[in-house]
């Protein structure tokens, strides 16, 4: 995946809208604030062609963006507790919409903050991802913020609370220290190859 082709498509505020797809997709979703805007320009190399700590309301949409063969699809993030009850939801039919279309889902990167407990929101993704059979890999986000050990013990409990078994994969990453981006552009190759 040459990431220098990388550019911003569109926009689309409701799943309706979404175009059919016509290329594998990576997708990437996770609650708001967790660091997927960062993680996506990373993995782009670029500065700010997904714009990073956006508005709550201003980012529920679905974001697409084109390198050669392959889309990238930023969801909205969900669960964010500081708006209103309407706004707060808005996320699930985007996301869910999203999920339920006949489309080329090469993979999902769910993003976790490997700082916290896992919300329940999170587990609730998981199930739909695997009810969907959504091909799907956990990046837990913001490993520069924990030492060696506790980044450890933290992905332990993490996997744990989220109920995932030894067959998903999971990459504790940082788009600050760049720690772990290298695996999940391998694992976004590996996925677009199949
Ligand atoms: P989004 O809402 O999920 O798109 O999250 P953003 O990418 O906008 O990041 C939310 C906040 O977390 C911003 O203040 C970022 O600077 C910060 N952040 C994102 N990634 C990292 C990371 O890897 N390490 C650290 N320490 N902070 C991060």
């Amino acid at each position: 995946i040459n990431y220098q082709l990388a550019k911003f498509v569109t926009s689309n505020a409701k799943a309706e809208q979404v175009a059919p797809s016509v290329r594998p997709e990576i997708s990437f979703v996770g609650r708001s604030n967790v660091g997927k805007s960062s993680l996506m320009n990373k993995i782009f190399r670029r500065k700010d062609l997904v714009k990073v700590g956006g508005t709550p309301g201003k980012t529920r949409q679905i974001n697409f963006f084109n390198v050669g063969d392959v889309d990238f699809v930023d969801l909205p993030g969900y669960g964010y507790a500081k708006v209103s009850k309407a706004e707060m939801d808005a996320w699930r039919p985007l996301i869910e919409g999203y999920f339920t279309q006949d489309r080329k889902y090469a993979l999902c990167v769910l993003l976790v903050d490997i700082r916290h407990d896992a919300s329940p929101l999170d587990v609730q993704m998981i199930e739909f991802l695997q009810a969907n059979e959504i091909p799907f890999m956990i990046a837990f986000t913001k490993s520069d913020k924990l030492g060696t050990n506790k980044r450890r013990q933290q992905v332990a409990s993490l996997c744990r609370q989220l109920a995932v078994a030894g067959d998903v994969v999971v990459v504790p990453c940082s788009s600050h220290s760049g720690d772990g981006v290298d695996d999940i552009r391998t694992l976004i190759e590996d996925a677009v190859a199949q």
